[in-house]
């Protein structure tokens, strides 16, 4: 019997993996994937350093192609540019597949067992308790393993959460919440200095473009949208024949695919009865940016705490695994939270009130990345900008940004006031209410 499973080899499964194992765990990791082809995956390969801090681990040279200051940001006209930047902030263009195995490494070198080719099919379930995982390996052999904590971290597929759906666990994702990506690797003649990223509610619906360098002569460039708003593939050529960074520009094409990003606040409880989600599988993902390497590492390391603890203590139900809930939700979730709300807002508009919110100068760069990084927005409203919008007949836009703030800070403090485990049930409805009064009030519907 192990004392951790873990279905994925992922960032966060990988991180979960060698915490547990350096905290003296059995533990056994397993990835459908062949182990040479572990952090594979389609992404945009950005990755704030601030996150690499928190967890105190340097890269080796090999697993990023460059560091950048900051990242610009393109109103739909193109006639705003945000340069977000800030002193001691940089942000990796990782080699993906590098940075990928370099995890694994570290979990393998901490003393984990790794099966590759070995797919979680289901769960084991006996008397109310998660007991283990059922798997099938190479040439479909299947094999049930038992571990005293089983975990999910197989990514936005979910595979073994949403076996517990029936329990009330995994919770479904909403269109608006789900960007579908289309991304390419292609080689350039030049390579733009910074990565950028485009806004466009019609070519980028309720998503937007990227194009991230990956040192010279390579570009990382895809899109996401909301599910159901358009296909990003067709889009992705657009904007490869109108964005000069692209247009002729192109000699090569390295990799092509797409994914799902989860994008949305965290999932209410990421913990069961001998189980937990962590990553995309517990949607671990910023939701304005649509990044979640970072975060689904943090939870990777908290999930190692929290089982290492409760094992200690010899038990391992839903209430026992209760502060896994409660540490990523003071670490990172209330941010999600705060920055969901701002995601309603933001696939509420269309490209006229972006172009002329961007131009008015009511978010500053600096703010929007005070933002992203804390989870509170500053405005800057000025006697002139009311006027402006008053001009352009849109007088309710300026009451509904500040409607926003004020949501993004109520929503926040559910998040860092989340409750003890007798309380869940409360909460949960209210999160939930609040939620609806959140599309509501400021989403496309308002
Ligand atoms: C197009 C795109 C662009 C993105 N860009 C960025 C970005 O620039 N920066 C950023 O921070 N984030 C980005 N993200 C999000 C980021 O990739 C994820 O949030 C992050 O990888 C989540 O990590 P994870 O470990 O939960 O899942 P994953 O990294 O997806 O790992 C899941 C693992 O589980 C394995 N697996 C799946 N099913 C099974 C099964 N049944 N049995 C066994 N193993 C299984 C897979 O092989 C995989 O190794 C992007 C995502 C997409 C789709």
């Amino acid at each position: 019997m192990y004392d951790v499973c873990i279905a994925g080899a992922g960032v966060a499964g990988a991180t979960l993996a060698r915490e547990a194992a350096r905290k003296g765990l059995k533990v056994l990791l397993v990835d459908k994937s062949r182990q040479e082809k572990v952090g594979d995956k389609v992404c945009g390969d950005a990755l704030g350093s601030h996150h690499l801090e928190r967890l105190r681990l340097t890269l080796p040279s090999e697993t990023y192609f460059s560091i950048y200051p900051g990242i610009e940001i393109y109103s739909p006209d193109m006639h705003t540019c945000l340069s977000v930047v800030a002193e001691g902030l940089s942000a990796y263009a990782l080699n993906r597949l590098e940075f990928g195995q370099f995890l694994l490494k570290l979990a393998l070198d901490a003393g984990c067992e790794f099966k590759p080719e070995t797919q979680a099919r289901g769960l084991i379930v006996e008397q109310g308790c998660v007991k283990g995982v059922r798997l099938v390996g190479k040439n479909g052999v299947k094999q049930d393993v038992y571990a005293k904590v089983t975990v999910d971290a197989t990514g936005a597929s979910r595979v073994l959460s949403r076996e517990l759906q029936k329990v009330g666990f995994d919770q479904e994702l909403d269109d608006d919440e789900t960007l579908v990506c289309y991304r390419e690797i292609l080689e350039t003649r030049t390579t733009p200095p910074l990565p950028a990223i485009y806004l466009d509610m019609d070519e980028a619906p309720g998503g937007y473009f990227w194009v991230f360098p990956e040192g010279e002569g390579r570009v990382n460039a895809g899109l996401g949208v909301a599910k159901g708003s358009a296909n990003p593939k067709l889009l992705f050529r657009k904007w490869v024949d109108k964005l000069p960074c692209l247009k002729d520009n192109i000699v090569g094409v390295v990799h092509r695919g797409g994914g799902i990003v989860p994008a949305r606040r965290p999932i209410d409880s990421a913990v069961w009865n001998g189980f937990i989600a962590v990553g995309d599988a517990a949607f671990m993902v910023n939701p304005l940016h649509g990044g979640g390497i970072g975060s689904s590492m943090t939870g990777g390391f908290l999930a190692a705490k929290v089982v290492a603890e409760a094992l200690e203590r010899g038990c391992v139900d839903e209430e026992s695994l209760w502060g896994f809930n409660t540490e990523y939700m003071r670490s990172y979730g209330f941010k999600q939270a705060s920055l969901d709300v701002f995601r309603v807002f933001l696939q509420g508009l269309n490209n006229e009130l972006i172009n002329y919110g961007l131009a008015q100068g009511l978010i500053k760069s600096g703010d929007l990345l005070e933002a992203s990084m804390g989870g509170s927005l500053r405005l800057n409203i000025t006697e002139k900008a009311s006027r402006f919008f008053a001009g352009i007949g849109k007088p309710g836009f300026l009451m509904k940004l500040n409607r926003t703030v004020k949501l993004m800070e109520d929503f926040r403090q559910f998040y860092v006031d989340y409750p003890p485990h007798r309380w869940f049930d409360e909460w949960r409805i209210k999160v939930r209410g609040f939620h609806k009064r959140v599309h509501e009030e400021v989403g496309r519907a308002s």
